[in-house]
């Protein structure tokens, strides 16, 4: 039997796209605009591979990829890059792994999606997950991930926010021009969304302009 998570769940991914910029995950998950740039590109290819979907076994590790994740307490659905099944006595815990491209960018927003993906694979599995690793694809890093009760609080709030910004349906305006400065360059949906122009505010557009003199 397979069953489909009620339409109101929100996609892991939203989280990060969250946490980089809410308009950005406003329009991907709400407007359902997508570019593709080297980024997101170089992305894909990274998760193609982890989500060939194979399980494989070495020794003491299970190692299965692409495994779908749902949490029905968080209204969270997901897949997971990686999780690894590491033997303890006769039990296999599972230890989620989240293969990121290039270098370190947000390490915060990374150990976000790998809680989230944590807190659906221990509803799923009925088991305790004190840990998780991310895999930088440019640094070839295994960075371990302790997954406390901070990072848990951290993620179920973000959980509820995501869950908020998307029921309401409207998408936020881009941030202060201080903030998009840093942000919009390496956004894939910068052509599209425009955050300098004057489509919200002109207040706040002309406040932009003034500021680039
Ligand atoms: S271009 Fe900037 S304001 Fe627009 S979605 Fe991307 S990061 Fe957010």
């Amino acid at each position: 039997m397979h069953h489909h998570p009620p339409a109101d769940f929100i996609p892991i991914s939203a989280l990060q796209h969250y946490l980089f910029c809410p308009r950005q995950c406003a329009l991907i998950h709400l407007e359902q605009l997508w570019t593709e740039n080297v980024y997101t590109a170089e992305g894909r290819q990274l998760h193609e591979k982890a989500h060939s979907n194979k399980a494989e076994t070495r020794g003491d590790c299970k190692t299965v990829s692409g495994l779908l994740l749902c949490s029905h307490t968080l209204g969270l659905t997901g897949q997971a890059d990686v999780v690894e099944f590491h033997r303890l006595g006769k039990a296999w815990q599972p230890y989620p792994v989240e293969y990121k491209r290039g270098r370190p960018k947000s390490m915060a927003a990374d150990r976000i999606q790998l809680c989230a993906q944590a807190l659906c694979l221990e509803e799923m599995l009925h088991v305790f997950i004190s840990e998780g690793a991310l895999f930088y694809g440019k640094t070839r890093r295994r960075q371990v991930v302790t997954l406390n009760e901070a990072l848990r609080d951290e993620t179920r709030a973000t959980i509820l926010a995501v869950q908020d910004l998307l029921s309401k349906g409207a998408t936020p305006p881009p941030p202060p021009v201080e903030v998009a400065n840093n942000i919009c360059p390496a956004c894939s949906l910068c052509d599209v969304c425009l955050p300098l122009a004057p489509q919200t505010s002109a207040a706040s557009y002309l406040q932009s302009v003034m500021e680039g003199i």
